[in-house]
């Protein structure tokens, strides 16, 4: 898997307007304080991110990522630089630092490490293959979450915060890259992003796929069920309906994958 990682400024400050004015519930808890970022500008974000929506769908295209990172679309990477110029003009953010460098160095060094692992867990769980190309926007400026945003769409789009958490960085990452898989597979239907939410909660981070890659000692399903409705409270009746579920496939997870076991448990819906 090619991992390519992004500092850019610019596209840092859109990770951080995505976050704010993207899909409804699409922010965890402890982000809610990312808009002081903005602060007395907060209303050119929102201009932003309404002008953005506009592009993207008269551009016929519905993946707000792909409007700054494919190659393809010139067009649209002139208009918006401006306005995100203008929002960089009075939000500084720090250029590439050696701090940066050191967590891009890192990540890929862990991904490298356990790639083999991680194959062999998504392809009998999930199912999956690791994707070819994962793009990383990690930004070390905004220090409020070290969760993952949930960017994720194909290639993999993925924004990471937080420089001391540098190691739990793959583990966030893999939990976006499920949901691209997911979404590039059509596997859960999308009106069903809470139960999605829930399910890949229980596996990464700090879940099912961290113990098997020895990151945490033990995979306790009560504590991960508490952390996960602090964390996303409006999950916790998919949480708490899972919760059994989960507790008997953790007993045969590298013998049966997910899917089957879920559709055995009554998630007619599942499309695999
Ligand atoms: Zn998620």
């Amino acid at each position: 898997m090619k991992i390519i990682i992004n500092s850019n400024k610019y596209i840092r400050l859109l990770v951080s307007i995505h976050n704010l004015f993207g899909p409804e519930d699409s922010m965890a808890k402890k982000m809610l304080n990312e808009s002081e970022l903005f602060g007395k500008e907060f209303h050119l974000t929102a201009q932003i991110y309404t002008d953005i929506k506009t592009n993207i769908k008269k551009s016929g295209q519905n993946k707000f990522w792909t409007l700054f990172l494919d190659k393809n679309m010139p067009k649209t990477k002139q208009k918006y630089p401006n306005l995100i110029k203008k929002l960089n003009q009075l939000i500084k953010l720090n250029n590439k630092n050696k701090t940066s460098k050191e967590i891009s160095n890192q990540i890929i060094k862990n991904f490298k490490k356990h790639e083999t692992k991680i194959n062999y867990l998504l392809n009998n769980i999930f199912l999956f293959n690791l994707p070819e190309e994962v793009n990383l926007i990690v930004d070390y400026d905004i220090t409020t979450s070290f969760t993952g945003s949930s960017l994720s769409y194909d290639p993999v789009i993925i924004s990471v915060q937080m420089p001391e958490y540098a190691n739990k960085i793959m583990t966030i990452s893999l939990h976006e890259i499920l949901h691209s898989l997911i979404n590039k597979n059509k596997t859960i239907p999308e009106d069903k992003y809470r139960f999605e939410e829930a399910l890949l909660d229980y596996f990464a981070p700090r879940g099912i796929i961290d113990e098997k890659l020895n990151l945490i000692n033990n995979f306790n399903i009560k504590e991960r069920f508490e952390q996960i409705i602090f964390n996303r409270p409006y999950v916790k009746e998919e949480a708490q309906k899972l919760l059994p579920i989960i507790k008997n496939y953790y007993k045969v997870s590298e013998k049966t994958n997910i899917w089957k076991f879920l559709k055995k448990s009554g998630y007619k819906f599942i499309n695999l």
